[in-house]
């Protein structure tokens, strides 16, 4: 079977910015000659008291309801996976209209929950190290199939409702700008998702004509740069993008933002992980004010690369610190189910046959 690439419905009312679909209703309740109230009971049940179909919003009339329901409807994201890690991380795979697959992980922690979304079916950044990076560019994803992500947790148990979204599931965001930044819209406002722009993560490699339309925008969402090497020489060894988009002007194009920014950095064996890398990612992060997240290596990129030990990942963390940078060792989730960063490659039977 040839692969399906299908472009998804592009103007479903949740494709909408929370204004847009509001006055998408308001225009058809208006052509409907039905009370003008009802535009506002239909608005919530977007995104902010989310249904399954309109047949559960009881506050319409049903003859009201039907006619939602053909004219309207509410997309879905079929779950077909729903798999929980020894550790309380719960991975997702969601099956789109087309066929393609995509992935989003629950992520407990303490009173937090953060859900790690995606934003493109597969990637064409082929970074070694990453599951995603392997399977190549499917398409991107839709402004709902992003957002959708966390409607459906929603929908799925009121009580998991996310605290913190990161933009670090499959896929590079600023290369999908208009499904992200439509989606970002959603996530944030009051009238859609309601979460504050310093609790949603947008992870880039540093596409900077990305970098540059996310630091327009004026809420203060937060970016982290995927760096994972300190030089233009040793990162070009892992991550192609290098070449399009170097370090210098990638790190130029962070200092637009005004908040703090986060360095992420999959430590590797022999290739980022020496005193000397640990020295020069010092001088840059001082000179961003950039924290480090330190990710130890999970398998699901290129065979032959290996983890750097606990141990020395603990040393270069340490020299990071003697250094005045702040800097995390981040601790792996989801392992056991292949749910840990890096490892999403949208798995269980895939799109293609
Ligand atoms: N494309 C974006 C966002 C998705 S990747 C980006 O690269 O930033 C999300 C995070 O997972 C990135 O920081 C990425 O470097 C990290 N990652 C990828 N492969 C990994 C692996 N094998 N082990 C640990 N982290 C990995
Ligand atoms: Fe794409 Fe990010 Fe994976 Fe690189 S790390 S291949 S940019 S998803």
């Amino acid at each position: 079977m040839a692969s399906p690439r299908v472009a998804p419905p592009a103007d479903s009312i949740l494709d909408l910015t929370p204004d847009a679909a509001l006055e998408r209703l308001s225009q058809w309740v208006a052509a409907r000659g039905l009370p003008r109230f009802r535009t506002e009971q239909m608005h919530r049940r977007l995104w902010v008291q989310p249904i399954a179909s309109w047949q559960d919003a009881t506050e319409l009339p049903v003859t009201v309801r039907e006619a939602l329901d053909l004219e309207l409807p509410l997309r879905r994201l079929a779950e077909e996976l729903s798999e929980l890690s020894s550790d309380g991380t719960r991975k997702f795979l969601w099956r789109l209209d087309d066929g393609e697959a995509v992935e989003s992980v629950l992520i407990p922690s303490g009173t937090r929950r953060t859900l790690c979304i995606s934003s493109q079916a597969g990637c064409a950044l082929g970074c070694v190290f990453c599951a995603t990076g392997r399977m190549g560019f499917r398409r991107n994803l839709s402004p709902f199939e992003i957002a959708g992500q966390v409607r459906e947790v929603i929908l799925r148990d009121p009580a998991d409702k996310p605290s913190n979204i990161v933009f670090m599931g499959m896929g590079e965001p600023l290369l999908n700008w208009p499904g992200v930044d439509t989606a970002l819209t959603i996530l944030n406002r009051p009238e859609g998702l309601g979460i504050g722009a310093r609790h949603i993560t947008v992870s880039t490699v540093g596409i900077i004509p990305g970098m540059e339309k996310l630091a327009a925008r004026p809420e203060q969402f937060r970016l982290a740069i995927s760096l994972h090497a300190p030089t233009a020489e040793r990162r070009l060894a892992i991550m192609p993008i290098e070449k399009k988009y170097d370090l210098k002007a990638v790190l130029e194009a962070a200092s637009a933002f005004r908040k703090r920014i986060t360095f992420e950095y999959v430590m590797i064996a022999g290739k980022n992980d020496s005193d000397q890398d640990a020295d020069a990612l010092a001088t840059l992060a001082n000179k961003q004010g950039a924290l480090v997240n330190l990710l130890p290596l999970h398998p699901g990129g290129a065979p032959g690369l290996e983890a750097t030990p606990p141990n020395r990942i603990k040393n270069f963390a340490s020299r990071l610190q003697a250094r005045g940078v702040e800097a995390v060792v981040r601790r792996s989730r989801g392992l056991d189910i292949q749910a840990a960063c890096g490892q999403l490659a949208g798995k269980s039977g895939g799109p293609t046959a």
